[in-house]
């Protein structure tokens, strides 16, 4: 056991599994993803504003 939380994509339960304990399918860990599924340009706009420094 890691000891990292990690949260099923398909049912969302947060477990300590590396498979879901509910449905069984791989879990992933909460860490902050490297894109956010909210603002999928940011890194595109921030590179942009580097550029126009
Ligand atoms: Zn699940």
């Amino acid at each position: 056991m890691t000891g990292h939380i990690r949260t099923c994509p398909e049912c969302n339960t947060y477990t300590l599994f590396v498979t879901c304990q509910k449905c069984g399918c791989p879990t992933v860990s909460v860490h902050p993803a490297k894109y956010s599924p909210e603002d999928p340009y940011g890194e595109y706009r921030r590179k942009v504003k580097a550029w126009n420094r």
